[in-house]
């Protein structure tokens, strides 16, 4: 037995495996329809966005607020343990002016992409989301802004359900 089957157990694939047919290959499609759940804090959270209000989960240990929620503490690794409700207002931790869509083909107009520290939050907790109602080239780091939510009806448990923050006042 080499040295190299023995650290990477398997069988190695080369590209003339395939072309002589010692392997066999297919562009067969499977269709596998699959669901997850979100878990108990992130659930919470969206059901939160539903209803027009952004959720977070205090440590009881180090006190921080975070969002968006977690069913752990990472610094303590404690259970969190306190549903704390935030304010949908923040401001913009930082951002990046895109002309690329999510999808990697480009824009001719970008979109700017934020991480928005929430009020109420601890610092440093923040949603990434976008900007709107706002010229790319005036956001600011520091900048104050507001959740832009959709209409009641139209929302569906998703951070979608924010359309983007804009500024405020
Ligand atoms: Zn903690």
């Amino acid at each position: 037995m080499s040295s190299k089957i023995a650290k990477y157990p398997g069988t190695e694939v080369e590209l003339d495996d395939l072309r002589s047919g010692r392997f066999l290959s297919s562009d067969y499609e499977t269709l596998l329809r699959y669901s997850w759940t979100s878990g108990v804090a992130v659930s919470r959270f969206l059901d939160g966005l539903k209803s027009g209000e952004i959720w977070g989960k205090k440590c009881g240990k180090c006190g921080r607020v975070l969002v968006p929620p977690r069913a752990y503490c990472e610094e303590d690794f404690v259970p969190t343990d306190e549903w704390v409700r935030v304010r949908d207002t923040g401001t913009v931790n930082t951002f990046s002016i895109s002309y690329v869509n999510n999808d990697a083909s480009r824009r001719k107009e970008p979109i700017v992409v934020s991480v928005v520290d929430i009020d109420g939050a601890s610092p440093g907790m923040g949603i990434l989301h976008l900007l709107g109602e706002v010229e790319p080239k005036r956001v600011e780091v520091g900048m104050k802004v507001e959740a832009a939510w959709k209409p009641k009806g139209k929302r569906r448990g998703a951070i979608t359900d924010i359309r983007y923050f804009r500024p405020r006042g």
